[in-house]
Protein backbone atom coordinates (compact mmCIF):
# COMPACT_ATOMS: atom_id res chain seq x y z
CA UNK A 1 0.00 0.00 0.00
CA UNK A 2 2.41 2.31 0.67
CA UNK A 3 4.43 4.10 -2.26
CA UNK A 4 7.84 6.28 -1.72
CA UNK A 5 7.73 8.47 -4.87
CA UNK A 6 10.27 10.74 -2.97
CA UNK A 7 12.34 8.67 -0.29
CA UNK A 8 14.28 10.75 1.86
CA UNK A 9 17.37 9.13 -0.17
CA UNK A 10 20.74 10.42 1.05
CA UNK A 11 21.74 11.60 4.32
CA UNK A 12 21.71 15.50 3.23
CA UNK A 13 17.79 14.73 2.57
CA UNK A 14 18.08 14.02 6.57
CA UNK A 15 19.72 16.73 7.44
CA UNK A 16 18.21 19.00 5.82
CA UNK A 17 14.88 17.71 7.94
CA UNK A 18 16.77 18.32 11.22
CA UNK A 19 17.58 21.30 10.12
CA UNK A 20 14.22 22.98 9.74
CA UNK A 21 13.67 22.05 13.42
CA UNK A 22 14.64 24.63 14.60
CA UNK A 23 15.59 22.87 17.64
CA UNK A 24 19.52 21.70 16.60
CA UNK A 25 19.43 19.87 20.08
CA UNK A 26 17.66 17.03 18.14
CA UNK A 27 20.41 14.84 16.72
CA UNK A 28 21.41 15.32 20.46
CA UNK A 29 18.32 14.08 22.14
CA UNK A 30 17.46 10.94 19.83
CA UNK A 31 19.71 8.25 18.46
CA UNK A 32 19.08 4.60 17.65
CA UNK A 33 19.70 3.11 21.26
CA UNK A 34 17.21 6.37 22.85
CA UNK A 35 14.42 6.16 20.85
CA UNK A 36 11.25 8.60 20.52
CA UNK A 37 8.74 6.01 22.45
CA UNK A 38 5.47 5.70 20.99
CA UNK A 39 3.12 3.84 23.52
CA UNK A 40 -0.46 2.74 22.27
CA UNK A 41 -2.90 0.37 23.34
CA UNK A 42 -4.23 0.46 19.34
CA UNK A 43 -2.09 0.40 16.15
CA UNK A 44 -3.50 0.10 12.50
CA UNK A 45 -1.10 -1.26 10.68
CA UNK A 46 -2.75 -3.97 8.97
CA UNK A 47 0.22 -4.26 6.59
CA UNK A 48 2.18 -5.02 9.46
CA UNK A 49 -0.52 -7.59 10.48
CA UNK A 50 -2.20 -5.31 13.17
CA UNK A 51 -6.00 -4.23 12.99
CA UNK A 52 -6.87 -1.03 14.58
CA UNK A 53 -10.45 0.36 15.67
CA UNK A 54 -10.59 3.96 14.09
CA UNK A 55 -8.74 7.10 14.19
CA UNK A 56 -6.54 6.69 17.22
CA UNK A 57 -4.56 3.41 15.69
CA UNK A 58 -4.42 5.00 12.60
CA UNK A 59 -2.60 8.15 14.25
CA UNK A 60 -0.83 5.44 15.60
CA UNK A 61 0.66 3.85 12.03
CA UNK A 62 0.72 7.31 10.82
CA UNK A 63 3.05 8.36 13.13
CA UNK A 64 5.36 5.53 12.51
CA UNK A 65 5.76 5.70 8.61
CA UNK A 66 6.18 9.54 8.98
CA UNK A 67 8.92 8.76 11.06
CA UNK A 68 10.60 5.84 9.22
CA UNK A 69 10.23 8.50 6.11
CA UNK A 70 12.30 11.23 8.05
CA UNK A 71 15.10 8.78 9.28
CA UNK A 72 13.86 9.53 13.15
CA UNK A 73 14.37 7.04 15.73
CA UNK A 74 11.09 5.75 16.89
CA UNK A 75 9.85 2.64 18.53
CA UNK A 76 6.52 2.07 18.66
CA UNK A 77 5.42 -0.26 21.65
CA UNK A 78 2.23 -2.21 21.02
CA UNK A 79 0.32 -5.40 21.79
CA UNK A 80 0.55 -7.97 19.17
CA UNK A 81 -3.69 -9.45 19.54
CA UNK A 82 -3.59 -13.07 18.61
CA UNK A 83 -7.09 -12.87 16.89
CA UNK A 84 -8.84 -9.62 15.55
CA UNK A 85 -12.45 -8.68 14.57
CA UNK A 86 -14.66 -8.51 10.86
CA UNK A 87 -17.83 -7.60 10.49
CA UNK A 88 -20.16 -9.71 8.72
CA UNK A 89 -23.43 -7.68 7.21
CA UNK A 90 -25.79 -8.74 4.84
CA UNK A 91 -29.52 -7.86 4.58
CA UNK A 92 -31.70 -11.37 4.39
CA UNK A 93 -35.42 -11.38 3.98
CA UNK A 94 -35.92 -7.46 5.33
CA UNK A 95 -33.85 -8.44 8.46
CA UNK A 96 -30.07 -7.21 9.63
CA UNK A 97 -27.76 -10.15 10.41
CA UNK A 98 -24.69 -7.83 11.53
CA UNK A 99 -21.95 -10.78 12.92
CA UNK A 100 -18.63 -10.45 14.31
CA UNK A 101 -16.52 -12.98 13.27
CA UNK A 102 -12.50 -13.26 14.91
CA UNK A 103 -10.26 -14.77 13.03
CA UNK A 104 -6.25 -15.66 14.02
CA UNK A 105 -3.81 -13.97 13.47
CA UNK A 106 -0.03 -15.14 13.16
CA UNK A 107 2.89 -12.79 13.96
CA UNK A 108 5.44 -14.92 12.06
CA UNK A 109 3.77 -14.37 8.70
CA UNK A 110 4.25 -10.55 9.00
CA UNK A 111 7.64 -10.50 9.37
CA UNK A 112 7.90 -10.25 13.41
CA UNK A 113 11.19 -11.86 15.14
CA UNK A 114 10.41 -13.54 18.49
CA UNK A 115 13.46 -11.65 21.24
CA UNK A 116 12.30 -13.61 24.06
CA UNK A 117 9.67 -13.46 27.11
CA UNK A 118 9.17 -10.92 29.58
CA UNK A 119 7.12 -11.69 32.88
CA UNK A 120 4.44 -9.56 34.98
CA UNK A 121 2.66 -10.32 37.91
CA UNK A 122 -1.42 -10.49 37.91
CA UNK A 123 -4.25 -12.29 40.01
CA UNK A 124 -1.35 -14.20 42.00
CA UNK A 125 0.24 -15.79 38.91
CA UNK A 126 3.39 -15.00 36.75
CA UNK A 127 2.22 -14.14 33.02
CA UNK A 128 4.84 -14.82 30.69
CA UNK A 129 4.68 -12.30 27.31
CA UNK A 130 6.46 -13.05 24.33
CA UNK A 131 8.45 -9.68 23.22
CA UNK A 132 8.40 -9.55 19.02
CA UNK A 133 9.81 -7.34 17.07
CA UNK A 134 9.81 -5.71 13.35
CA UNK A 135 12.54 -2.90 12.55
CA UNK A 136 11.58 -0.87 10.12
CA UNK A 137 14.08 1.80 8.78
CA UNK A 138 15.00 4.08 11.58
CA UNK A 139 11.93 2.48 13.16
CA UNK A 140 10.35 -0.13 14.55
CA UNK A 141 7.34 -1.75 16.09
CA UNK A 142 8.29 -4.18 19.41
CA UNK A 143 4.79 -5.79 20.65
CA UNK A 144 4.24 -8.18 23.69
CA UNK A 145 1.48 -11.13 22.91
CA UNK A 146 0.93 -14.45 24.54
CA UNK A 147 -1.71 -16.36 22.77
CA UNK A 148 -4.55 -15.82 26.10
CA UNK A 149 -4.34 -11.99 24.47
CA UNK A 150 -7.49 -11.18 23.53
CA UNK A 151 -9.01 -9.14 21.14
CA UNK A 152 -8.40 -4.98 21.05
CA UNK A 153 -11.13 -3.45 23.07
CA UNK A 154 -13.12 -7.10 24.25
CA UNK A 155 -14.61 -6.34 27.50
CA UNK A 156 -15.74 -3.47 28.83
CA UNK A 157 -13.37 -0.74 29.70
CA UNK A 158 -13.98 -0.97 33.33
CA UNK A 159 -13.19 -4.59 33.24
CA UNK A 160 -10.49 -6.79 34.03
CA UNK A 161 -9.11 -8.31 30.94
CA UNK A 162 -8.91 -4.62 29.70
CA UNK A 163 -6.76 -3.91 32.71
CA UNK A 164 -4.87 -7.20 32.12
CA UNK A 165 -3.87 -6.03 28.42
CA UNK A 166 -3.31 -2.22 29.45
CA UNK A 167 -0.68 -3.39 32.33
CA UNK A 168 0.69 -6.31 30.18
CA UNK A 169 1.72 -3.54 27.26
CA UNK A 170 2.85 -0.84 30.57
CA UNK A 171 4.96 -3.08 32.44
CA UNK A 172 5.47 -5.72 29.89
CA UNK A 173 6.20 -2.94 27.41
CA UNK A 174 8.65 -1.14 28.96
CA UNK A 175 10.67 -4.81 30.10
CA UNK A 176 10.27 -5.35 26.55
CA UNK A 177 12.21 -2.16 25.79
CA UNK A 178 14.74 -3.05 27.99
CA UNK A 179 15.08 -6.18 26.80
CA UNK A 180 16.05 -4.90 23.29
CA UNK A 181 18.87 -2.08 24.66
CA UNK A 182 16.52 0.71 24.18
CA UNK A 183 16.40 3.70 26.52
CA UNK A 184 13.74 5.61 26.24
CA UNK A 185 14.15 9.46 25.11
CA UNK A 186 10.56 10.21 25.25
CA UNK A 187 7.47 8.59 26.16
CA UNK A 188 4.55 9.47 24.23
CA UNK A 189 1.26 7.80 25.54
CA UNK A 190 -0.95 7.35 22.83
CA UNK A 191 -4.37 8.09 25.63
CA UNK A 192 -4.69 6.60 29.20
CA UNK A 193 -4.96 3.35 28.40
CA UNK A 194 -0.75 3.51 28.44
CA UNK A 195 -0.57 4.69 31.21
CA UNK A 196 1.59 1.88 32.91
CA UNK A 197 4.05 2.07 30.95
CA UNK A 198 5.05 5.56 32.32
CA UNK A 199 4.27 4.07 35.93
CA UNK A 200 6.83 1.17 35.04
CA UNK A 201 9.50 3.79 34.39
CA UNK A 202 8.97 5.82 37.47
CA UNK A 203 8.82 2.42 39.15
CA UNK A 204 12.49 1.41 37.67
CA UNK A 205 13.98 4.72 38.91
CA UNK A 206 12.52 4.56 42.29
CA UNK A 207 13.72 1.31 42.95
CA UNK A 208 17.41 2.03 41.86
CA UNK A 209 18.22 4.57 44.39
CA UNK A 210 16.61 7.81 42.51
CA UNK A 211 15.06 9.65 45.08
CA UNK A 212 11.03 9.03 44.88
CA UNK A 213 10.57 12.83 44.17
CA UNK A 214 13.31 13.58 41.84
CA UNK A 215 12.13 10.02 40.25
CA UNK A 216 8.84 11.99 39.56
CA UNK A 217 10.26 14.80 38.28
CA UNK A 218 12.33 13.22 35.66
CA UNK A 219 9.43 11.15 34.46
CA UNK A 220 7.18 13.66 34.45
CA UNK A 221 9.54 15.69 32.04
CA UNK A 222 10.13 13.10 29.92
CA UNK A 223 6.31 11.79 29.00
CA UNK A 224 4.01 13.30 27.50
CA UNK A 225 0.14 12.49 27.15
CA UNK A 226 -1.61 12.71 23.90
CA UNK A 227 -5.39 12.96 24.46
CA UNK A 228 -8.39 12.47 22.34
CA UNK A 229 -11.26 12.54 24.66
CA UNK A 230 -13.56 14.75 25.42
CA UNK A 231 -14.55 14.99 29.06
CA UNK A 232 -12.87 13.04 31.62
CA UNK A 233 -16.40 12.15 33.12
CA UNK A 234 -17.03 10.03 30.63
CA UNK A 235 -14.38 7.74 31.28
CA UNK A 236 -14.20 4.17 32.71
CA UNK A 237 -13.08 3.97 36.65
CA UNK A 238 -10.99 0.76 37.74
CA UNK A 239 -11.41 -0.13 41.22
CA UNK A 240 -8.78 -0.83 43.98
CA UNK A 241 -9.70 -4.44 44.07
CA UNK A 242 -8.83 -4.78 40.63
CA UNK A 243 -5.36 -2.70 41.31
CA UNK A 244 -4.36 -4.95 44.09
CA UNK A 245 -4.36 -7.90 41.47
CA UNK A 246 -2.93 -6.56 38.34
CA UNK A 247 -1.03 -3.40 38.90
CA UNK A 248 0.58 -3.49 42.75
CA UNK A 249 2.12 -6.74 42.17
CA UNK A 250 3.81 -5.30 39.07
CA UNK A 251 5.01 -2.67 41.46
CA UNK A 252 8.98 -2.83 43.39
CA UNK A 253 8.97 0.71 44.92
CA UNK A 254 6.84 0.98 48.21
CA UNK A 255 7.16 4.43 47.50
CA UNK A 256 5.54 4.27 43.99
CA UNK A 257 2.38 2.18 45.34
CA UNK A 258 2.08 4.69 48.08
CA UNK A 259 1.81 7.41 45.48
CA UNK A 260 -0.65 5.47 43.65
CA UNK A 261 -2.60 4.11 46.09
CA UNK A 262 -3.51 8.08 47.35
CA UNK A 263 -4.66 8.81 44.17
CA UNK A 264 -7.78 6.98 44.28
CA UNK A 265 -11.13 8.72 45.40
CA UNK A 266 -13.45 6.59 47.31
CA UNK A 267 -11.88 3.08 46.44
CA UNK A 268 -12.22 4.31 42.25
CA UNK A 269 -9.51 5.67 39.73
CA UNK A 270 -9.40 7.27 36.64
CA UNK A 271 -6.26 6.47 35.00
CA UNK A 272 -6.20 10.02 33.02
CA UNK A 273 -6.14 11.64 37.10
CA UNK A 274 -2.61 9.54 37.21
CA UNK A 275 -2.03 10.06 33.85
CA UNK A 276 -2.40 14.13 33.91
CA UNK A 277 0.00 13.68 37.23
CA UNK A 278 2.86 11.52 35.45
CA UNK A 279 2.74 13.81 32.46
CA UNK A 280 4.37 17.26 32.62
CA UNK A 281 3.44 17.46 28.95
CA UNK A 282 -0.10 17.44 27.36
CA UNK A 283 -1.17 17.49 23.73
CA UNK A 284 -4.51 18.02 22.45
CA UNK A 285 -5.51 16.34 18.59
CA UNK A 286 -6.64 19.43 17.07
CA UNK A 287 -6.98 23.58 18.02
CA UNK A 288 -10.59 23.14 18.53
CA UNK A 289 -9.85 19.66 20.83
CA UNK A 290 -7.49 21.07 22.89
CA UNK A 291 -9.37 24.37 23.42
CA UNK A 292 -12.57 22.30 24.54
CA UNK A 293 -10.95 19.47 26.24
CA UNK A 294 -12.27 19.33 29.72
CA UNK A 295 -9.67 18.01 32.33
CA UNK A 296 -8.52 18.32 35.84
CA UNK A 297 -5.59 17.94 37.96
CA UNK A 298 -5.98 16.41 41.20
CA UNK A 299 -5.36 19.92 43.00
CA UNK A 300 -8.00 21.17 40.55
CA UNK A 301 -6.59 22.90 38.24
CA UNK A 302 -7.41 22.82 34.26
CA UNK A 303 -5.05 20.99 31.97
CA UNK A 304 -3.95 22.92 29.25
CA UNK A 305 -2.96 20.84 26.15
CA UNK A 306 -0.95 21.93 23.57
CA UNK A 307 -2.74 21.75 20.20
CA UNK A 308 -0.92 19.48 17.63
CA UNK A 309 -3.20 18.48 15.02
CA UNK A 310 -3.27 14.89 13.34
CA UNK A 311 -1.78 14.68 10.54
CA UNK A 312 -1.73 11.68 7.94
CA UNK A 313 0.80 10.02 6.23
CA UNK A 314 0.59 11.38 2.75
CA UNK A 315 1.84 8.78 0.15
CA UNK A 316 0.10 5.94 1.89
CA UNK A 317 -3.38 7.66 1.55
CA UNK A 318 -2.76 9.45 -1.53
CA UNK A 319 -3.22 8.26 -5.35
CA UNK A 320 0.23 8.45 -6.20
CA UNK A 321 -0.84 10.02 -9.45
CA UNK A 322 -1.98 12.96 -7.34
CA UNK A 323 1.66 13.21 -5.44
CA UNK A 324 2.96 12.90 -8.53
CA UNK A 325 1.36 16.19 -10.07
CA UNK A 326 1.52 18.15 -5.94
CA UNK A 327 4.90 17.59 -6.45
CA UNK A 328 5.47 18.66 -9.65
CA UNK A 329 3.31 21.90 -9.79
CA UNK A 330 5.94 23.14 -6.55
CA UNK A 331 2.91 22.57 -4.46
CA UNK A 332 4.16 19.70 -2.08
CA UNK A 333 8.00 18.97 -1.34
CA UNK A 334 9.60 15.72 -1.25
CA UNK A 335 9.31 15.61 2.47
CA UNK A 336 5.47 16.16 1.51
CA UNK A 337 4.95 18.99 3.21
CA UNK A 338 3.65 22.40 1.53
CA UNK A 339 6.01 24.67 -0.33
CA UNK A 340 7.00 28.36 0.81
CA UNK A 341 4.80 29.14 -2.35
CA UNK A 342 2.79 26.45 -2.19
CA UNK A 343 -0.49 28.92 -2.51
CA UNK A 344 0.78 30.62 -5.54
CA UNK A 345 1.34 27.38 -6.44
CA UNK A 346 -2.05 25.61 -6.36
CA UNK A 347 -3.38 28.14 -8.74
CA UNK A 348 -2.18 26.31 -11.71
CA UNK A 349 -4.01 23.24 -10.33
CA UNK A 350 -6.96 22.72 -13.31
CA UNK A 351 -10.44 21.54 -13.05
CA UNK A 352 -9.55 18.84 -16.69
CA UNK A 353 -6.52 17.51 -13.78
CA UNK A 354 -8.79 17.17 -11.28
CA UNK A 355 -10.74 15.09 -13.59
CA UNK A 356 -8.41 13.15 -14.83
CA UNK A 357 -7.04 12.12 -11.81
CA UNK A 358 -10.58 11.69 -10.23
CA UNK A 359 -11.25 9.57 -13.14
CA UNK A 360 -7.37 7.31 -11.91
CA UNK A 361 -8.92 7.38 -8.20
CA UNK A 362 -12.17 5.68 -9.55
CA UNK A 363 -10.46 3.07 -11.45
CA UNK A 364 -8.69 2.60 -8.37
CA UNK A 365 -11.90 2.23 -6.22
CA UNK A 366 -13.83 -0.01 -8.42
CA UNK A 367 -10.66 -2.59 -9.01
CA UNK A 368 -11.24 -2.68 -4.63
CA UNK A 369 -14.84 -2.97 -5.30
CA UNK A 370 -14.41 -6.05 -6.79
CA UNK A 371 -13.40 -7.59 -3.88
CA UNK A 372 -15.72 -6.22 -1.22
CA UNK A 373 -19.19 -7.31 -1.48
CA UNK A 374 -22.53 -4.74 -0.52
CA UNK A 375 -25.21 -5.11 2.14
CA UNK A 376 -26.71 -8.44 -0.55
CA UNK A 377 -23.69 -9.62 -1.03
CA UNK A 378 -23.24 -8.13 -4.72
CA UNK A 379 -20.01 -6.53 -6.18
CA UNK A 380 -20.72 -3.08 -7.20
CA UNK A 381 -19.18 -0.86 -9.55
CA UNK A 382 -19.61 3.01 -9.69
CA UNK A 383 -19.81 4.36 -13.07
CA UNK A 384 -16.98 6.68 -13.98
CA UNK A 385 -19.55 9.13 -15.62
CA UNK A 386 -21.65 9.22 -11.92
CA UNK A 387 -21.02 11.02 -9.34
CA UNK A 388 -19.77 9.57 -6.06
CA UNK A 389 -20.74 10.90 -2.48
CA UNK A 390 -19.14 8.95 0.30
CA UNK A 391 -19.39 8.49 3.98
CA UNK A 392 -17.15 6.20 5.87
CA UNK A 393 -16.03 6.19 9.50
CA UNK A 394 -16.90 4.09 12.49
CA UNK A 395 -20.77 3.82 12.98
CA UNK A 396 -21.23 5.63 15.73
CA UNK A 397 -23.79 8.15 17.22
CA UNK A 398 -21.67 11.25 17.09
CA UNK A 399 -20.75 11.12 13.76
CA UNK A 400 -24.69 10.91 12.83
CA UNK A 401 -24.51 8.29 9.63
CA UNK A 402 -28.07 8.52 8.86
CA UNK A 403 -27.74 12.38 8.42
CA UNK A 404 -27.78 12.50 4.88
CA UNK A 405 -31.51 10.07 4.80
CA UNK A 406 -33.32 12.54 7.29
CA UNK A 407 -35.00 13.02 4.19
CA UNK A 408 -35.10 10.47 1.84
CA UNK A 409 -36.62 12.21 -0.78
CA UNK A 410 -34.48 14.85 -1.05
CA UNK A 411 -31.59 12.51 -1.44
CA UNK A 412 -33.39 10.07 -3.90
CA UNK A 413 -33.44 13.34 -5.82
CA UNK A 414 -30.09 14.61 -6.13
CA UNK A 415 -28.90 11.11 -6.38
CA UNK A 416 -31.43 10.47 -9.54
CA UNK A 417 -31.19 14.19 -11.16
CA UNK A 418 -27.44 14.17 -11.02
CA UNK A 419 -26.62 10.96 -11.50
CA UNK A 420 -24.87 10.06 -8.37
CA UNK A 421 -24.11 7.70 -6.16
CA UNK A 422 -23.52 6.88 -2.44
CA UNK A 423 -21.44 4.97 -0.69
CA UNK A 424 -21.62 4.62 3.15
CA UNK A 425 -19.31 2.55 4.93
CA UNK A 426 -18.07 1.85 9.11
CA UNK A 427 -18.69 -0.99 11.46
CA UNK A 428 -21.16 -0.93 14.11
CA UNK A 429 -19.26 -1.59 17.90
CA UNK A 430 -19.98 -4.85 18.83
CA UNK A 431 -22.62 -4.80 21.65
CA UNK A 432 -23.79 -1.39 20.47
CA UNK A 433 -27.55 -2.10 19.93
CA UNK A 434 -28.54 1.67 19.32
CA UNK A 435 -26.46 1.75 16.70
CA UNK A 436 -26.95 -1.29 15.13
CA UNK A 437 -31.01 -0.55 14.97
CA UNK A 438 -30.01 2.65 13.56
CA UNK A 439 -27.86 0.57 10.41
CA UNK A 440 -31.01 -1.87 10.34
CA UNK A 441 -33.38 1.24 9.95
CA UNK A 442 -30.81 2.67 6.87
CA UNK A 443 -30.89 -0.59 5.67
CA UNK A 444 -34.52 -1.05 5.58
CA UNK A 445 -35.29 2.31 4.01
CA UNK A 446 -33.20 1.74 1.10
CA UNK A 447 -33.98 -1.83 0.46
CA UNK A 448 -38.01 -0.60 0.11
CA UNK A 449 -37.00 1.69 -2.58
CA UNK A 450 -36.18 1.17 -5.95
CA UNK A 451 -33.94 4.80 -6.61
CA UNK A 452 -32.52 4.07 -3.65
CA UNK A 453 -31.72 0.51 -4.03
CA UNK A 454 -29.88 1.38 -7.35
CA UNK A 455 -27.79 4.41 -6.21
CA UNK A 456 -27.00 3.94 -2.55
CA UNK A 457 -24.61 1.09 -0.75
CA UNK A 458 -22.93 0.17 2.36
CA UNK A 459 -19.97 -1.61 2.04
CA UNK A 460 -19.70 -3.92 5.38
CA UNK A 461 -16.26 -4.45 7.42
CA UNK A 462 -14.95 -0.81 6.85
CA UNK A 463 -11.07 -0.72 6.68
CA UNK A 464 -7.84 1.20 5.89
CA UNK A 465 -7.69 -1.05 2.57
CA UNK A 466 -12.09 1.01 1.90
CA UNK A 467 -10.80 3.80 3.58
CA UNK A 468 -7.81 4.78 1.27
CA UNK A 469 -10.22 3.77 -2.19
CA UNK A 470 -12.98 5.48 -0.95
CA UNK A 471 -11.45 8.69 -0.56
CA UNK A 472 -9.44 7.71 -3.87
CA UNK A 473 -12.85 7.35 -5.84
CA UNK A 474 -15.57 9.78 -4.50
CA UNK A 475 -16.26 12.88 -5.42
CA UNK A 476 -17.93 14.28 -2.64
CA UNK A 477 -17.13 13.43 1.73
CA UNK A 478 -19.52 13.69 3.85
CA UNK A 479 -18.32 14.58 7.50
CA UNK A 480 -21.02 15.25 9.87
CA UNK A 481 -20.16 14.91 13.84
CA UNK A 482 -22.37 17.06 16.39
CA UNK A 483 -20.24 20.21 16.64
CA UNK A 484 -17.82 19.97 19.59
CA UNK A 485 -17.50 15.63 20.14
CA UNK A 486 -14.79 15.36 17.04
CA UNK A 487 -11.62 15.43 18.70
CA UNK A 488 -9.56 15.59 15.23
CA UNK A 489 -10.86 13.24 12.74
CA UNK A 490 -8.67 12.26 9.69
CA UNK A 491 -10.70 10.81 6.91
CA UNK A 492 -11.55 13.88 5.66
CA UNK A 493 -8.04 14.94 5.53
CA UNK A 494 -7.58 11.48 2.76
CA UNK A 495 -10.62 13.09 1.05
CA UNK A 496 -8.67 16.63 0.73
CA UNK A 497 -5.49 15.03 -0.48
CA UNK A 498 -7.18 13.21 -3.15
CA UNK A 499 -9.02 16.59 -4.54
CA UNK A 500 -12.81 15.59 -3.51
CA UNK A 501 -14.96 18.39 -2.38
CA UNK A 502 -15.68 18.53 1.50
CA UNK A 503 -18.92 18.88 3.03
CA UNK A 504 -18.73 18.87 6.85
CA UNK A 505 -19.82 20.30 9.91
CA UNK A 506 -16.74 22.73 11.79
CA UNK A 507 -15.35 20.47 13.88
CA UNK A 508 -12.30 18.50 14.90
CA UNK A 509 -9.64 19.05 12.82
CA UNK A 510 -11.62 20.60 10.19
CA UNK A 511 -11.80 23.73 12.47
CA UNK A 512 -8.45 24.38 12.34
CA UNK A 513 -9.52 26.71 9.22
CA UNK A 514 -12.34 28.71 8.93
CA UNK A 515 -15.72 27.66 8.01
CA UNK A 516 -15.21 29.03 4.06
CA UNK A 517 -12.24 26.53 3.41
CA UNK A 518 -15.03 24.24 2.73
CA UNK A 519 -18.52 23.24 2.56
CA UNK A 520 -19.38 23.90 5.61
CA UNK A 521 -22.67 22.62 7.50
CA UNK A 522 -24.19 24.52 10.43
CA UNK A 523 -27.57 25.31 12.43
CA UNK A 524 -28.88 25.96 15.48
CA UNK A 525 -31.10 22.63 15.26
CA UNK A 526 -30.35 19.13 13.83
CA UNK A 527 -32.99 20.12 11.30
CA UNK A 528 -31.57 23.10 10.16
CA UNK A 529 -28.57 21.23 9.97
CA UNK A 530 -29.89 18.96 7.22
CA UNK A 531 -31.77 21.59 5.42
CA UNK A 532 -28.02 22.76 4.83
CA UNK A 533 -26.72 19.10 4.11
CA UNK A 534 -28.84 19.08 1.14
CA UNK A 535 -28.19 22.29 -0.10
CA UNK A 536 -24.40 21.63 0.38
CA UNK A 537 -25.03 18.75 -1.57
CA UNK A 538 -26.44 20.07 -4.37
CA UNK A 539 -23.66 23.20 -4.04
CA UNK A 540 -21.31 20.10 -4.90
CA UNK A 541 -22.59 18.29 -7.45
CA UNK A 542 -23.01 21.53 -9.52
CA UNK A 543 -19.26 22.30 -8.75
CA UNK A 544 -18.48 18.78 -10.27
CA UNK A 545 -20.12 20.57 -12.97
CA UNK A 546 -18.56 23.55 -13.33
CA UNK A 547 -14.79 23.65 -14.37
CA UNK A 548 -14.59 27.16 -12.37
CA UNK A 549 -16.38 26.20 -9.72
CA UNK A 550 -14.59 22.93 -9.18
CA UNK A 551 -11.47 24.50 -9.59
CA UNK A 552 -11.95 27.33 -7.05
CA UNK A 553 -13.54 25.01 -4.19
CA UNK A 554 -10.54 22.33 -4.61
CA UNK A 555 -8.02 25.30 -4.59
CA UNK A 556 -9.40 27.02 -1.61
CA UNK A 557 -9.07 23.40 0.57
CA UNK A 558 -5.78 22.58 -0.23
CA UNK A 559 -5.03 26.26 0.46
CA UNK A 560 -6.00 26.03 4.03
CA UNK A 561 -5.65 22.38 4.63
CA UNK A 562 -2.73 21.53 3.26
CA UNK A 563 -0.15 22.48 6.23
CA UNK A 564 -2.56 20.67 8.27
CA UNK A 565 -3.26 17.24 6.67
CA UNK A 566 1.02 16.76 6.25
CA UNK A 567 2.32 13.93 8.90
CA UNK A 568 5.55 15.60 8.30
CA UNK A 569 3.94 18.60 9.84
CA UNK A 570 2.53 16.71 13.25
CA UNK A 571 5.91 14.75 13.39
CA UNK A 572 7.82 18.31 13.19
CA UNK A 573 5.57 20.11 15.66
CA UNK A 574 5.75 16.95 18.28
CA UNK A 575 9.60 17.16 18.25
CA UNK A 576 9.08 21.07 18.21
CA UNK A 577 7.35 20.77 20.97
CA UNK A 578 9.55 17.93 22.71
CA UNK A 579 13.42 19.21 22.61
C1 LIG B 1 -8.66 7.17 8.36
C2 LIG B 1 -9.36 6.08 9.06
C3 LIG B 1 -10.00 6.32 10.27
C4 LIG B 1 -10.06 7.68 10.91
O1 LIG B 1 -11.41 8.02 10.95
P1 LIG B 1 -12.01 9.34 11.56
O2 LIG B 1 -13.43 9.00 11.72
O3 LIG B 1 -11.80 10.43 10.60
O4 LIG B 1 -11.31 9.58 12.84
C5 LIG B 1 -10.65 5.25 10.89
N1 LIG B 1 -10.66 4.02 10.35
C6 LIG B 1 -10.06 3.76 9.18
C7 LIG B 1 -10.10 2.39 8.64
C8 LIG B 1 -9.38 4.77 8.50
O5 LIG B 1 -8.78 4.49 7.34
Amino acid sequence: MIKKLHPLESIEDVEEFYARLERSSLTKSLSPERPYTYWTIELYDKANGIRGGGGLGVLAADTRRVAEQMNVPLTLITPFYPSEQHQECKLENNKLINRTRSSKVNYAEFGYNFVDTVNIRCNNQLVSLDVIEKNLGSTRILCITEPGFGELYSGDSGGDHRLYQEVALGFGGYQALKLVGLKPAIMQLNEVATFFAALARLDELASNGMDFYEAVVYTRKHTLYTNHTLVQAAEATFHYDQFEHYVFPNLKSPAVKKWLSDKFDHGRIKLSTVTIEIAELRSGVSKLHARVANYHELSGKKVKFKPITNGIDVPTWTAPEVIKYLNEQGIIDKFYLPTEDYETKIDTITANKIRSLKLTGRKALNKVLETRPDQYGNHIQIPEDALLFEFKRRFVDYKRPWLPFANPEKLKKILKEHNAHYIFAGRVHEGDTRMYDQLQKLLKLIDGDKILKERVHYLPDYDEELGRALSLGSNIAINTPIVGLEACGTSWMKDIINLGILISTHDGGVADCPSDSYFNISGNTEAEEVKMLYFRMLDAVNAWKNDFDLEYIIKTELKNFLPVISGTRMLKDYLDFLF
